[in-house]
């Protein structure tokens, strides 16, 4: 065996791994008719394309046909799977249409008299439409995720499209008195071979990336998501309280706090039992976001308490909204009567600390309890 067809053979084993490494990535997320099934039927029809073209098939009989017809497929999955990664669930309707198109214009071809230019060309436009659709996707749907990436992935896709676009539209205009196949004779083919592993390394990449992206992106929304409410969790809420308060230190504008306690909840949990508890708290929770303005923040404190930052919020400002939220929750239909006490203090510029601003509006829910419940205790 020559050099060529071996290297031609080791870059389709190559993508052969990257499809089995996408389809265990698949089962492990088991989606496999998501995004990263998607990839790893992408390598395998790449991989499967390559293999057709190590010698003895000749150049022009059928399975190289074939091979034209499951690299475009090959891109089709790549798309989709792109599409699907970012949430859009593309019907196949167009995909087929456009496979079947490309089969019925390869069969065309072998009625001229100079049917492989068309051939080429076929496979290369059909590729590099895919490869400028996904651009569209990466700068639609991408760029809000992945504001450095997508771009700059947009951008070496635009390059691979233009360049299979301009291969394409020499293969019909030159026809097939040109011979730039990966497999022809002359060793000008080999950097081909390379350039061709070189690609395929890079889009394994970019689904790499993306696809860890957006299970980062997913792990750290639930680190900091309480299930039962899907409010912020303790932590969540946390570290958006540091963040304020470090921007109100700085004297940029100061903050409100809420401590909101569901009052005589174990007495629900004893009498209704622990499910219907539970649905009191996602109904408190909801009337707490329903009564509060987009920017207000609601988390789980713990158990049966919630705590609201109040961004830009002095205390005779946040009185009213906590008398809302009170109203609120008591109109709830948990199926129970619930009532809830409010403490309620505000940033001011001798806390240096988060933690005095947190006690007080404690001590305020404290007080709230002490004084008869069901109502709204403001911070000395
Ligand atoms: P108070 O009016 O003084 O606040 O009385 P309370 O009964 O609401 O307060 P207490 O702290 O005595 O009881 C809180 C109860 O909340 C006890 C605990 O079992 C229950 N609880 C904590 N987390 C959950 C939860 O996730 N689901 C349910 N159903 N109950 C919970
Ligand atoms: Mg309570
Ligand atoms: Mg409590």
């Amino acid at each position: 065996m020559t050099a060529q067809p071996l290297l031609i053979a080791l870059v389709s084993v190559q993508f052969f791994v990257h499809a089995l490494v996408w389809a265990m990535t698949a089962r492990m997320a088991r989606r496999w008719r998501a995004a990263e099934g998607h990839f790893t039927l992408f390598w395998l029809l790449l991989a499967l394309g390559l293999m057709l073209f190590v010698p003895p098939l000749e150049s022009g009989s059928a399975p190289r046909n074939l091979a034209d017809l499951l690299i475009l497929a090959a891109s089709m999955c790549e798309h989709r799977g792109l599409a699907l990664h970012w949430g859009r669930r593309l019907p196949l309707r167009p995909y087929a249409l456009g496979l079947a198109t490309a089969a019925g214009v390869i069969a065309a071809s072998f009625l001229m008299d100079n049917g492989h230019g068309l051939r080429v060309a076929v496979v290369c436009l059909g590729c590099a439409a895919m490869m400028l659709a996904s651009v569209s996707l990466m700068w639609r749907l991408g760029r809000a995720a992945t504001p450095i990436f997508a771009p700059v992935a947009a951008a070496g896709y635009s390059l691979l499209g233009a360049a299979l676009l301009v291969r394409g539209v020499q293969a019909l205009l030159v026809g097939s008195t040109t011979k730039i196949s990966i497999d022809a004779p002359g060793h000008a083919n080999i950097p081909l071979a390379i350039l061709v592993l070189f690609v395929g390394g890079l889009l394994n990449l970019v689904h790499i990336r993306l696809v860890l992206g957006r299970v980062l992106h997913r792990l750290g929304q639930q680190a900091k998501t309480d299930e039962l409410t899907g409010a912020l969790n303790r932590r969540g809420l946390l570290q958006r309280l540091e963040d304020e308060h470090a921007n109100a230190l700085q004297g940029k504008s100061g903050y409100a706090l809420m401590m909101v306690d569901v009052d005589h909840f174990k007495a629900i949990n004893d009498q209704h039992g622990h499910a219907r508890g539970d649905q009191v708290l996602q109904a408190v929770s909801a009337s707490l976001r329903a009564a509060l303005r987009s920017d207000d923040l609601v988390g789980r404190w713990g158990g049966e308490e919630f705590c609201v930052l109040l961004p830009r919020t002095q205390l005779h400002d946040a009185e009213p909204l906590a008398q809302r939220v009170a109203t609120r929750v008591a109109a709830s239909n948990a199926g129970v009567r619930v009532t809830v006490s409010i403490g309620v203090s505000e940033f001011g510029p001798a806390d240096q600390d988060l933690q005095a601003v947190i006690r007080r509006a404690d001590d305020a829910l404290y007080r709230a309890k002490e004084t008869g419940r069901n109502r709204v205790v403001l911070a000395a």
